[in-house]
């Protein structure tokens, strides 16, 4: 699976993304799989269907015949009729297919989804004479499939997650050893973290609890923090915190929101022996809120 800012589709396990960019209004992600085969995703928000999805997957093909003439590489094309997928049938929206061939092959599908209202154009891109059409159809079919209206799947890393969607990605680090993906929204901050190489260097010499006190609690810097060890499939730690008086005086702006952070914090780690990782949820907010354990039942990590 690899999701991101909304946008995605199961891809085989050993698939990696690789590279992203732009926003929920308009950016593009490339998964690699091990071998050389691709899968890009642009997307652009648009608020009504386009007219004819026919000629977008035309005028699409048509910078591709200009990049190849440039190139002096040949390059056919063809358009084709798509069935209707279950997500479409469900919101709305539809798709066109495309193949195009110089000296790569490709299977692409252009969609307007009606849940999203995006144009999405995807395509599996490998070496020619590689067959990857039955891979490339459920690939493709997955994109946009929205099973759970109002979350967005991020995935990528070992890490897989549904995020409410009216919490924005303000921050990333994707790297094997260390994601980290930061959400605000006009009310709170969600910061998920996935440490790779756990048990090897992490967890070598220090039991989970001496780990969060000595690298994971620094980190959250300004509130008072209680934590209590867990039993559940995994060795688990959850902690709670309210912001200290010194931080609601100097309250630094919480990033491009200029809000001072919200008062109360609730947060859970845990080491995943399965897939040999740390997982930690903070959730900053007001209120009450069980938002950081529902999303640390929805994060698969094993
Ligand atoms: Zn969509
Ligand atoms: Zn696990």
């Amino acid at each position: 699976m690899a999701g991101w800012q909304g946008v995605s589709l199961r891809t085989p396990p050993d698939w990696n993304l690789v590279a992203v960019s732009g926003d929920e209004n308009k950016g593009y992600f490339r998964v690699d799989s091990p071998t050389s085969a691709a899968v890009e995703v642009r997307w652009s928000i648009l608020q009504k269907p386009p007219d004819n999805l026919n000629a977008r997957a035309e005028e699409y093909l048509e910078t591709l015949r200009k990049a190849a003439r440039k190139r002096k590489i040949s390059f056919s094309a063809k358009v084709k009729s798509r069935k209707p997928t279950p997500a479409e049938e469900n919101f709305g929206g539809g798709s066109v297919g495309f193949t195009w061939r110089s000296d790569k092959n490709a299977y692409g599908r252009l969609l307007y989804c009606g849940y999203c209202k995006r144009l999405v154009i995807g395509q599996v891109v490998s070496d020619s004479g590689r067959d990857i059409s039955g891979l490339s159809t459920s690939i493709l079919s997955s994109i946009c499939e929205h099973e759970e209206p109002g979350w967005n799947v991020w995935a990528m890393y070992d890490l897989q997650v549904s995020v409410p969607d009216k919490l924005k990605l303000r921050r990333h680090t994707l790297m094997s050893s260390f994601v980290e993906l930061e959400f605000a929204s006009r009310k709170d901050k969600l910061v998920i973290q996935r440490w790779g190489l756990a048990a090897n260097t992490l967890l070598k010499k220090q039991s989970l609890e001496e780990w969060a006190d000595k690298v994971y609690m620094p980190g959250i810097a300004g509130y008072k923090t209680s934590r209590t060890s867990e039993d559940d499939a995994h060795k688990s730690l959850m902690f709670t915190g309210k912001r200290g008086v010194k931080t609601t005086l100097l309250s630094l702006p919480m990033g491009l929101m200029g809000k001072p952070l919200p008062r109360n914090i609730r947060g859970h780690a845990w080491f995943c022996e399965e897939s040999n990782k740390i997982y930690a949820v903070r959730h900053y907010h007001t209120g009450e809120s069980d938002l950081a354990r529902i999303i640390k039942e929805k994060i698969a990590c094993h």
